[in-house]
């Protein structure tokens, strides 16, 4: 069985007036959203990616069809709220996974939050962003550091919420003990150079970790709602050997991502769908229900001050 610990901040940053990001964080299923939307909606898509994802929890074991179902669910109930694009969000992450092959982490990504693990000293972006920016890096246009800073930073490729058809980037990656992982949206990695970041998640408890990337990244400008949440894998069963499972349907890699899939009609933050900044949100660990939500945004929305600049 799989354990986890995590500590988890965000913030709505120095510019904006809502926080759009929600996260949730309860074992085995961990994952930050970073909504976008007109009318200041993307509160909402961000908080209703997170709890329908948070239906997945009680699954044991947790498989990898039910959290692409969960993430389908969640796209189709943004959907049904407003619309198609009209509101959207982003939402990666991990889960714990315990399989027949042994004990394994599920990453899964849609728009361009990010997952990374804590290799060294440095860090190791698992995820590929669904963004106008990353396909000019992967076409040799574009510098990594050159997209960080690019005008059309802010064009994501994919979205919960764009459309009825979702396709959902997921690998397989062994669970380790001793493993960190970083979820974050990107107010963080727009803020802070790899380099920042990695001796920041390398501080030994993850809430002290969490904060000192926010809080570092709110230093560095806070141009947009930031969220870190920390993952540790305290313990993981040793990899048993036992024959490979069939096939399944849809194609699952460890190691490196694949080439981001060509994307659907691109969507703006800001425009009809579009990123504002407030007050935040998550589920996490709390009484009721095993889940920890963060805070959600209080709903003083108004026109986004800097869509189009973060
Ligand atoms: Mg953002």
């Amino acid at each position: 069985m799989i354990r986890f610990s995590h500590g988890v901040d965000t913030s709505v940053g120095r510019v904006r007036r809502v926080n759009e990001d929600s996260y949730l964080a309860v074992p085995p299923i961990y994952a930050v959203a970073d909504g976008m939307g007109g009318h200041g909606s993307g509160d909402v898509a961000s908080r209703l990616a997170v709890e329908v994802l948070a239906r997945c929890v009680m699954l044991r074991p947790l498989f990898t069809e039910a959290v692409l179902h969960g993430l389908e669910e969640a796209n189709r109930v943004i959907i049904e709220h407003d619309g198609p694009n009209r509101m959207g969000t982003t939402i990666t992450g991990l889960a714990g996974l315990e399989t027949l092959g042994g004990d394994r982490l599920i990453v899964f990504n849609v728009g361009d939050s990010r997952v990374y693990r804590l290799a060294g000293e440095r860090v190791e972006q698992l995820t590929v962003d669904h963004s106008e920016v990353q396909q000019l890096v992967l076409a040799g246009v574009l510098t990594r550091e050159q997209a960080r800073t690019h005008p059309r930073r802010n064009v994501v490729t994919r979205a919960l919420g764009g459309g009825p058809d979702l396709a959902v980037d997921h690998w397989l990656v062994p669970a380790t003990g001793g493993d960190r992982f970083l979820i974050c949206s990107d107010g963080l990695f727009g803020e802070l150079l790899d380099e920042v970041m990695a001796p920041l998640l390398a501080i030994a408890h993850p809430q002290q970790a969490a904060e000192a990337l926010v809080a570092a990244a709110n230093e560095s400008g806070g141009r947009d709602n930031v969220t870190a949440l920390v993952v540790d894998i305290e313990s993981a069963d040793a990899p048993e050997f036992r024959p490979v499972q069939a096939a399944a349907p849809r194609e699952e890699s460890p190691g490196r991502p694949p080439a981001p899939a060509p994307a659907p009609a691109p969507a703006e933050r800001g425009g009809t769908a579009g990123r504002a900044g407030g007050a935040g949100g998550g589920l996490g660990a709390t009484g009721e229900l095993p889940i920890d939500v963060g805070l959600f945004g209080l709903g003083l929305i108004g026109p986004d001050p800097d869509r189009r600049d973060r």
